[in-house]
């Protein structure tokens, strides 16, 4: 087979873009752009017949299947980056580490996602000069067809305009070439799958990518396509072309963690019309959305990052909707830092073990790691090519679990699909085009669950 040297005929063409928008500004011909597509998420496309194959935009891109072998996987990078230098603990399910915690920041939870750790670490820094400038991402507020967008901010005040999690597509391009002709050095927060892109730079060209010296990654359970706003939008009557505000998190302080809303403001009005998430049932296990490179993507929490940054969903954390972070630090540097905001008791945090950090993402890793040595197995037999993975196909196939993880991939392509016929009708047949699988996928959860619940009591009873 033929390994062709740029992005678009490896990634792209092979469904394996996520849209993190690096290989544009490393490309040396400039034939790159990119541009949100058909399906709602970012691709680049070859704006001129200049390419000239040196394969730089493969050398940076997370899902280039042909790697070389000293960045095959995460592991493969993490040591040739070496970021967590002496006496670093492991864990399957988040690679190398120095501290967990659970917690929150106390002037920033209300305003953010999860426990504001983001926030202030970011704020942090910027005030303490450890970095000159951050880059980060905020609400677009030209109207430029998208509600989202990174930017560099060097003032802490202005860093409160980027709490929250979006969950909408946002690409990178724009603001790294931006980056490369400041001065100073940067931070920077994105998904683990940015943050491997910004990983793999660093390797292949130090020179131009050294300015960004320290990275937060969120933790990721997958993307969401542009598509996911406008799905929830509709559901409190707001149409793709009237939507302004989109808001994913909003939280109810008098409930649980996951009890929060999704909201915006529909064109013409003030006020936020607010959706309560647990009114849609359940978009992230069911995979409503979600672009096709994300099955095939085993990083949870960013492992090459200085420090990880998620939602802490076990009790008693996940029983307070005020919110709280899950904290992984890498370096000594991060794990100074969040010393630092204790011992200042700017953070209450907990420190927590390693079965806890687990089972706070259990969910996350049973769909990502487990889901992939199947899929890894039928992308083999059809002949789908996919990137290294350290995830072996699975040998023996249970069932009901297979039918589950083929279930939810038919879910991913169907809700794409279904959308975009829909999308801008008045009376959508959406749920009613999707209802078949989704209850053939909430049958088959049923029974995995049924199927637990007595193997465990087997268990128990010692049989
Ligand atoms: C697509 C997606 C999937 C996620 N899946 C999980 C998951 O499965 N499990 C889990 O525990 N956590 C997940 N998170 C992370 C979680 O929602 C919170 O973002 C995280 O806990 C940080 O919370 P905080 O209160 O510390 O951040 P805040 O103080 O609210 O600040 C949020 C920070 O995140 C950055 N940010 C927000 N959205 C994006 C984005 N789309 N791309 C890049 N940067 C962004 C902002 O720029 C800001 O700096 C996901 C986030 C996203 C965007
Ligand atoms: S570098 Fe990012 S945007 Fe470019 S092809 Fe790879 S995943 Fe897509
Ligand atoms: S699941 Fe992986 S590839 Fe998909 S957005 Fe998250 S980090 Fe990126």
């Amino acid at each position: 087979m033929r390994k062709y040297n740029n992005v678009v005929k490896n990634v792209v063409d092979n469904n394996l873009c996520v849209g993190c928008g690096i290989c544009e500004p490393v490309c040396p011909t400039d034939s790159l752009k990119i541009k949100l597509n058909q399906e709602g998420t970012y691709e680049p496309y070859m704006e001129n017949n200049e390419c000239d194959e040196t394969g730089n935009c493969l050398k940076v891109c997370p899902f280039n299947p042909f790697p070389d072998k000293e960045v095959r996987t995460e592991d493969e990078i993490s040591d040739k980056i070496n970021i967590q230098e002496d006496n670093f603990n492991h864990s399957k399910a988040f690679g190398k580490y120095h501290s967990l915690h659970v917690g929150y920041a106390s002037d920033y939870r209300e305003e953010a996602s999860s426990g504001g750790i983001a926030t202030w670490l970011l704020k942090k820094m910027l005030r303490e000069k450890i970095v000159d400038a951050v880059i980060t991402t905020v609400e677009e507020t030209s109207d430029n067809n998208r509600y989202f967008k990174y930017v560099i901010i060097d003032k802490p005040e202005q860093l409160d305009l980027s709490s929250k999690t979006k969950y909408y597509p946002i690409e990178l391009s724009e603001v790294l070439r931006l980056s490369q002709k400041k001065s100073g050095n940067f931070a920077l927060i994105g998904l683990p799958c940015s943050i491997k892109a910004i990983r793999l730079a660093q390797i292949n060209d130090p020179s131009n990518w050294h300015h960004i010296k320290f990275t937060i990654s969120i933790f990721c359970g997958g993307l969401k396509s542009s598509f996911f706003t406008e799905y929830l939008a509709s559901k409190i009557g707001v149409g793709p072309n009237q939507i302004t505000k989109p808001q994913y998190r909003v939280k109810n302080v008098n409930s649980n963690a996951g009890d929060y809303s999704f909201s915006c403001v529909k064109k013409g009005e003030q006020t936020p019309r607010v959706l309560p998430m647990k009114q849609v049932g359940d978009m992230w296990g069911t995979g409503y959305f979600k672009p096709n490179p994300c099955d095939f993507c085993e990083d949870l929490s960013g492992e090459l990052a200085d420090i990880s940054l998620g939602d802490a969903w076990i009790p008693p954390y996940n029983q307070d909707g005020r919110g709280n972070s899950l904290i992984i630090t890498r370096t000594i540097l991060a794990k100074q830092l969040i010393a630092d905001g204790i011992g200042d008791k700017q953070l209450l945090c907990d420190v927590i073990s390693k079965k806890q950090a687990f089972l706070s993402q259990e969910g996350n890793y049973n769909h990502r790691r487990k889901g992939l040595s199947y899929r890894l197995k039928w992308a083999d037999r059809d002949n789908q090519i996919v990137p290294p993975k350290r995830t072996k196909k699975v040998f023996i196939e249970n069932p009901i679990k297979a039918k589950i993880f083929r279930l939810r991939q038919k879910i991913q392509i169907e809700s794409t699909i279904f959308w975009g016929m829909e999308r801008n009708k008045m009376e959508s047949n959406f749920e009613k085009n999707i209802s078949a699988t989704k209850n053939k996928l909430m049958f088959y959860t049923k029974l995995d669950h049924l199927y637990r619940k007595k193997y465990w009591i087997r268990k128990l009873k010692g049989k």
